[in-house]
């Protein structure tokens, strides 16, 4: 196969800001460029996050030549992607070849979680999606968020890097599009806002804005689940969900694959802030089940267990349609425990096409904890990153004009 390797057969898009599970190859590969860069993807999928491999032992593990091998390191290399670090162990006879792992020690990055309500977290990690350094910053009401909130806190964490600054990344709740504008964020209450532009512009670094709910499942998919076809919920101040088929992430016509929160299950239901009765939200909403607990006390197991019923039937219908076979609930602990995955597990099976699916649809709680979105985003920049034209990428050029923490202000 050698230069015309195919790690990879996914499916995939190459518009700025498309989240891919994995390192995706690209699809064509008759430019140079796109070789190496293909070469470059597959030697990160293999050494991603810690493992560490010789040079032969790359080329063999991905078929690609000795030569093609060497080109790609010694380029990674040159970019600060990877570092060499000690030699194999000598079982075998011959020399031993020196290892080759990522290099975790040059590169930061800055990734920001806004989906939580009146806060808002960033990390600084490195290329393999570690939290080095963590901040969290409370504001009093969403509406307090603004572009100027958010740069204050970019600027806020390049300050405490050791390292380059690789990029930015944020998360966001709601939709945003390839360009990094927030299409519409009623949590955050944005709406049509050129995040992504205006970071780009105050920190001259590559910037990207993504959807919260990819870009944990983004970190899901790489650090706790290998299944390729899975719908992963989030359930925080609102509800949303992330769509995972042949490991690519649905974005959908207008950037908003997986808005769940403001369906319909019951038009007599309550009111919800977007001004329909009855949506997703106003059922299982963290916030709304805390509510209907503390009315009740007694009751919350049950209220629980039928909040797990309510998302496994909805989810019933995309889960046959797409031949899903796993469900991922990531939520806080208190109200998304083993009553609410019990209910949901029962109803998603008992409403989902049995003719299709042969086995049971697994519902299980997301067991990456809090900073899940954090790691997902930072690692959707890296993967951006690498896919930037030569020309345009910092990545690809050697010292001195890589980017610092001092050089990264406008
Ligand atoms: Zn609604």
């Amino acid at each position: 196969m050698d230069q015309q390797l195919q790690l990879q057969q996914h499916q995939q898009g190459r518009s700025s800001g498309f989240l891919r599970p994995l390192f995706t190859t690209v699809t064509s590969q008759s430019h140079p460029a796109e070789i190496r860069l293909n070469n470059c993807i597959a030697i990160l999928n293999l050494l991603f996050p810690t493992r560490s491999l010789s040079r032969a032992e790359i080329s063999r593990r991905i078929n690609l030549s000795r030569v093609s091998v060497s080109q790609a390191v010694s380029d990674m290399v040159t970019s600060h992607l990877l570092v060499e670090t000690g030699h194999e162990n000598g079982k075998r006879p011959g020399k031993r070849g020196t290892l080759l792992r990522l290099d975790s020690a040059y590169w930061n990055i800055v990734s920001i979680d806004l989906s939580q309500p009146s806060l808002i977290r960033g990390a600084i990690t490195d290329i393999a999606g570690h939290i080095l350094i963590h901040t969290e910053k409370s504001i009093p009401s969403t509406s307090t968020i603004t572009v100027r909130t958010i740069e204050d806190e970019c600027e806020r964490l390049i300050h405490t890097a050791s390292g380059h600054i690789l990029g930015i990344g944020v998360a966001a709740p709601g939709i945003i599009d390839s360009e990094g504008t927030i299409i519409d964020s009623s949590h955050l209450g944005l709406s049509h806002v050129h995040l992504g532009e205006q970071l780009h512009h105050r920190f001259a670094c590559p910037c990207f804005v993504n959807n919260d709910t990819n870009s944990a499942l983004l970190a899901v998919r790489l650090f706790d689940d290998p299944t390729p076809n899975m719908i992963f919920v989030q359930i925080t101040r609102g509800v949303g969900a992330a769509i995972l088929i042949n490991d690519s992430i649905v974005i959908g016509a207008d950037h908003a694959a997986g808005e769940i929160g403001h369906v319909i299950i019951d038009q007599n239901g309550p009111l919800c802030d977007c001004g329909k009765h009855g949506c997703l939200e106003t059922l299982i909403a963290a916030g709304r089940l805390r509510t209907a607990i503390a009315h009740q006390p007694h009751e919350k197991q049950s209220i629980l267990h039928a909040a797990g019923r309510q998302l496994g039937r909805v989810l019933a219908y995309p889960a046959s349609l797409l031949n899903i076979d796993e469900i991922t609930v990531f939520g806080p602990l208190d109200v998304i425990d083993s009553s609410f995955v019990t209910g949901a597990t029962e109803a998603i099976n008992s409403f989902a096409s049995q003719r299709i699916i042969h086995r049971p649809i697994t519902v299980r709680r997301c067991e990456l904890g809090s900073d899940v979105t954090l790691i997902g985003e930072s690692i959707s920049v890296l993967q951006d990153v690498i896919r930037l034209p030569r020309k345009q990428s910092r990545l690809w050029k050697t010292h001195p004009s890589s980017p610092t923490k001092e050089d990264s202000h406008v």
